[in-house]
């Protein structure tokens, strides 16, 4: 599918079918994949040494037992880091249902019981080649979405995570703007980077959060394919008016159907976010939900 030229809405599996099983397991992402989602997002740590790891966080807290397996590798501010570890010791850590830092509770209580079953680490090659190989069987062709987690905190470590990504990903034949490759990030700087120092030519998507970066859409313009603006920044017209002026898509995140932004239902925060603002493609949770609103609407 060429994004840039499509006018097909898109799902993306947020950290896979996370709604349902523990964010960023291979499980999650084979259950997304048989939902219909038309990419499953990556987002990615650099372990010490140099494999990419689909991982939400920098750290491992609330998401792995590091500190039950490794107790004496936490750094001074008390948290473990993804670049302390090999890729052979995350191995050795199982994966859980997200938590609360405070609480230790799980942030989605009614979500997949903490603690159960089996989940590991994996690497983003890893990830590829399930997605590749179910693409194959299945004949389907279903794309990764891939964030850099925190370019500049892997530069204090020496690491130039964007070049390590983009290499992987040429490997595995990502490298053009139609190839099923997204690249994601909430670093503009790095982001105009890649376009123009690093000239990566797949899709990319300019992610924020803040309100007043609205104003700078046209400048993400000049490097980027499109924008990932935060749900609750559509209810400022000018956020699509401008993407739409300066001809970007804009896939906004994250539908859950945990949270409604004030709306009466999940259904009513779909229409909201897919038939009011029309968007051109969301992140979501529970994709089946979505896909599902796709196929009934569009
Ligand atoms: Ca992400």
């Amino acid at each position: 599918m060429n994004l840039a030229l499509t006018s097909k809405k898109i799902v993306i599996a947020h950290r896979g079918a996370s709604g349902y099983l523990p964010e960023h397991t291979l499980p999650a992402k084979a259950m997304a994949y048989a939902m219909a989602a038309d990419f499953l997002e990556q987002d990615i740590a650099l372990t010490s040494d140099d494999i990419p790891v689909v991982i939400h966080d920098i750290h491992l807290d609330n998401t792995t037992n590091v500190a039950k397996v490794f107790p004496e590798r936490k750094r001074n501010d008390g948290r473990y880091y993804v670049i302390d570890f090999t890729f052979e010791e995350l191995l050795r850590l199982n994966v859980h249902e997200r938590t609360n830092e405070t609480t230790g509770q799980q942030v989605y209580p009614n979500r997949f019981p903490l603690g159960k079953s089996h989940f590991k680490i994996h690497s983003l090659a890893q990830e590829i080649e399930l997605i590749q190989g179910l693409n194959q069987s299945t004949g389907n062709e279903i794309g990764v979405y891939v964030e850099l987690k925190d370019p500049s905190f892997h530069r204090k470590e020496g690491k130039d995570i964007s070049k390590i990504v983009l290499n992987l990903l040429k490997e595995y034949n990502y490298s053009k703007l139609d190839d099923t490759c997204v690249v994601q990030c909430f670093d503009k700087n790095e982001l105009k980077r890649i376009r123009q120092e690093l000239q990566c030519e797949l899709f990319l998507v300019q992610l924020f959060e803040e309100p007043e970066l609205i104003a700078e859409i046209p400048e993400f313009a000049s490097y980027a394919n499109g924008i990932g603006p935060w749900i609750g920044l559509l209810n400022d017209s000018k956020c699509i008016e401008l993407a739409k002026k300066y001809q970007l898509k804009v896939h906004s995140f994250t539908l859950r159907k945990e949270e409604l932004y004030g709306t009466s239902s999940f259904t009513a925060l779909l229409k909201n976010i897919l038939n009011f603002h029309n968007v051109d493609g969301v992140f979501a949770d529970q994709p089946d939900i979505v896909v599902k609103f796709i196929n009934n609407n569009h």
